[in-house]
């Protein structure tokens, strides 16, 4: 009789212990308050930053109504007839306001963002007026208001314009500088040390040995990490050996505000892993009921936190998006927007498990009749990383979802809606 008990493993339908996707990310914001401590930084230098103040409006934008369009302003209680004709008194050009008066019967000629004398109340196009030296003839009666643009419709005086806590794009900086502010307070940069373990992991540049790979790991982490906008801190390739494992984890405990691996994780590797992390501080290892990415290791290695991701590329790619993200967003003061999802039908056949939620990589596409749909790349192995590349979408399937027919529903996440 064999004494042979089998280890859990990624092929086993379901877990006890395992957790869902929620409850991991809720685990981890529990942990976590935000860095204190900003700078104050020229509003170009903001950009993809994220606000340590409310911007509060010191001024009415625009500062006072002007002309949306070249054209005549007039006052439009005078037009009693059609046609009518007004006499042209004067010109406003944008910064050149008309500095007199516009009386009953009157008008201006006036370009696109010159001031509205305050006698007027309507622009009419300049496309529409028959003009006579002097005197221009309109047709038909504009509605009241037509083409003016007032003072404080944009934003107004005092108006909280962007909450702290937002990340930055580029209409913000248009938004900020409109107002006439140089410099805003942002939160500081976070430190972030990576490295990647495995006896197998080569660097670009060595040459491979049979059955050697290269390290990927490092630089589609550090493509992710770039978009969030923190610094970054390289450690290379780690063996799998306790001393050099022990070393990169308390120089990068002392270096960074967050530690990131890849590899080394799983039932195989766990151990040695495992007992550093005991070691050096606190970190649970979870087994998390997704696909692909089923083992992390969270905790906190002396004031860092600590990210122990799968080493397979897909599985660290979705591990980072769907846990990594939300925490550094999380740490740099970020108020958390939900990612975009949209739903869309997929023309291919989805195969899949009940047990685990699942990232599948997807290509959202117009057909021919202009309806966006959504295929998939294909093989869906946690190690096939141009599938992340071919890719657009994640396409989302719940844990219950047992495979579905062609022409489904699906629910997708946007690769643009995960910055
Ligand atoms: P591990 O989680 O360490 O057992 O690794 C799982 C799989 O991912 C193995 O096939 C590894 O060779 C591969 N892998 C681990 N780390 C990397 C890396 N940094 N770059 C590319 N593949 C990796
Ligand atoms: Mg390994």
């Amino acid at each position: 009789m064999s004494d042979f008990i089998p280890q859990p493993s990624c092929a086993d339908p379901e877990d006890k212990n395992r957790l869902n996707i929620a409850a991991a990310r809720q685990r981890i914001a529990d942990l976590i308050t935000p860095l204190a401590g900003w700078q104050r930084c020229p509003i170009r230098d903001a950009l993809d930053r994220v606000l340590a103040e409310d911007i509060i409006s010191p001024l009415n934008v625009p500062a006072h109504n002007n002309s949306a369009m070249d054209g005549y302003a007039i006052q439009s209680s005078d037009i009693t007839a059609e046609p009518f004709s007004l006499k042209q008194v004067g010109i406003a050009f944008a910064g050149q306001p008309f500095q007199g008066e516009v009386d009953s019967g009157e008008c201006i000629r006036i370009m696109t963002g010159a001031v509205v004398p305050k006698q007027c109340d309507t622009i009419i196009m300049q496309e529409q007026v028959e003009v006579n030296d002097d005197n221009i003839t309109i047709h038909s009666q504009p509605p009241k208001g037509e083409h003016v643009r007032y003072i404080g419709e944009d934003l107004k005086q005092g108006e909280i314009v962007l909450s702290s806590g937002r990340r930055i794009v580029p209409s913000d900086l248009g938004l900020i500088a409109s107002l006439g502010i140089a410099e805003v307070n942002v939160s500081r940069r976070l430190r972030v040390a990576f490295f990647s373990t495995g006896d197998e992991l080569k660097s670009i540049g060595e040459s491979l040995q049979a059955g050697q790979i290269y390290d990927s790991n490092r630089y589609t982490l550090f493509g992710m990490l770039k978009r969030l906008d923190v610094d970054v801190l390289d450690m290379g390739v780690i063996p799998d050996q306790k001393a050099p494992l022990r070393q990169a984890l308390l120089d990068a405990s002392q270096q960074a505000d967050v530690i990131i691996t890849s590899g080394g994780v799983s039932v195989g590797d766990a151990d040695y892993v495992k007992e550093m992390l005991a070691e050096l501080g606190q970190v649970d290892f979870w087994k998390i009921a997704m696909r692909p990415g089923r083992p992390l290791a969270f905790g906190q290695i002396d004031n860092a936190l600590f990210f122990g991701l799968p080493g397979n590329p897909v599985s660290v790619m979705v591990t980072f998006y769907q846990f990594v993200t939300p925490a550094l967003r999380q740490l740099m003061g970020e108020a958390q927007p939900e990612a975009t999802t949209i739903q869309v039908t997929c023309t291919d056949t989805i195969r899949k498990r009940p047990g685990r939620f699942e990232y599948q990589r997807g290509i959202l596409y117009i057909d021919q009749n202009g309806q966006t749909k959504v295929k998939t790349t294909g093989g869906q192995g946690s190690g096939i990383l141009s599938s992340m590349s071919n890719a657009n979408c994640f396409i989302l399937l719940d844990e219950q979802c047992d495979g579905l027919p062609a022409n489904s529903q699906v629910n997708v996440q946007p690769f643009s809606g995960l910055i």
